[in-house]
């Protein structure tokens, strides 16, 4: 039987997110939580192959105590059980902190997995380093943004798009790979799911010792970036009403604002009309 990871994040639901522009966070204890869209995708992906393949599934997640509803949610859409790291010293972990103490757990709780499925961006902070990082520490090969994924003996065959060409890579187990929005449609909650997810014994909730983590250890290997300074960008509009024939009004368009649309189409339009 094949054993399967994916890792899930909560995000705040963006609509009722607010900045502490003081302190450069964001106040994710205002906004409710929801799963990470990539997050369901890369959960999608695990479930078909466990439905093809037969396999384990163990849902991770790092995250304040309200991050168990991911596990909930992931167990009633048909994984097995949950892990939850949830201690107040992960609090304002970057992306490396995170990534480095899932690898700490995942080597600790369930070394011998084959593949660890990840989401390929977060719509709360969007780094899309969480994935790649994590191969890195726990030393796997991996793949990035992939919208498939075959399974052939011990090989893993995935296809990602790249630009405007698809690609097709091929890697042995133990593999990581970071599930792009374009397939693995997330399914609804069956009412089987429903009653698995309030079963309380199959997630195990962890703290920072049961880890093997100490504030000293957060000190030297934890975040290594600091958000220095947040701000809203403010956005100078003005509104202008151009009059007279299409062609007048098309160029006092252009010679007001030629320069701000070269900019922001990366060409320049000059060139284009000279070459006419
Ligand atoms: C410089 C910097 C400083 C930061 N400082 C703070 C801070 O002070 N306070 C704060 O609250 N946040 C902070 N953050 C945000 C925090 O680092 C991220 O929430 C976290 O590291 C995950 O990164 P991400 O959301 O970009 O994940 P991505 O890399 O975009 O996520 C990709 C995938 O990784 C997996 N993943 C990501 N996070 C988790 C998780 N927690 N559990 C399980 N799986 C996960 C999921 O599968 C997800 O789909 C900071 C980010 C940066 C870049």
């Amino acid at each position: 039987m094949l054993k399967l990871i994916v890792c899930l994040k909560q995000v705040p639901i963006v609509t009722e997110l607010p900045w502490d522009e003081q302190a450069g966070t964001l106040r994710r204890d205002l906004a409710s939580g929801m799963m990470n869209l990539a997050c369901l995708h890369a959960l999608e992906a695990a479930l078909q192959i466990k439905e093809q393949y037969s396999a384990d599934i163990l849902a991770i997640t790092m995250g304040p105590p309200a991050a168990e509803e991911v596990l909930r949610e992931a167990i009633a859409l048909g994984a097995d059980r949950g892990i939850h790291l949830c201690d107040r010293i992960f609090a304002g972990s970057d992306t490396y902190a995170t990534s480095w103490m899932l690898a700490r757990t995942i080597k600790q709780e369930c070394p011998d997995y084959d593949l660890i499925l990840c989401g390929s961006y977060t719509s709360d902070s969007e780094t899309a380093q969480v994935g790649p990082q994590l191969a890195e520490e726990l030393d796997l090969p991996a793949a990035a943004y992939i919208e498939k994924l075959e399974i052939h003996g011990r090989t893993l065959r995935v296809r990602r798009l790249v630009d405007n060409f698809r690609e097709t890579l091929e890697m042995e187990f133990p593999a990581l790979v970071t599930v792009s929005l374009e397939n693995y449609k997330p399914r609804y909650a069956g009412l089987s799911g429903l009653e698995a997810a309030f079963d309380t014994g199959n997630i195990d909730r962890l703290n920072a010792a049961d880890v093997g983590i100490n504030k000293s250890a957060i000190e030297t290997d934890g975040s290594r970036t600091k958000v220095r300074k947040v701000f809203l960008r403010k956005a100078n509009k003005e509104n202008i009403l151009l009059t007279g024939t299409a062609a007048n009004v098309v160029g006092d368009f252009l010679s007001k604002y030629e320069s701000k649309i070269s900019w922001a189409i990366g060409k320049d339009i000059e060139e284009d009309r000279n070459d006419e």
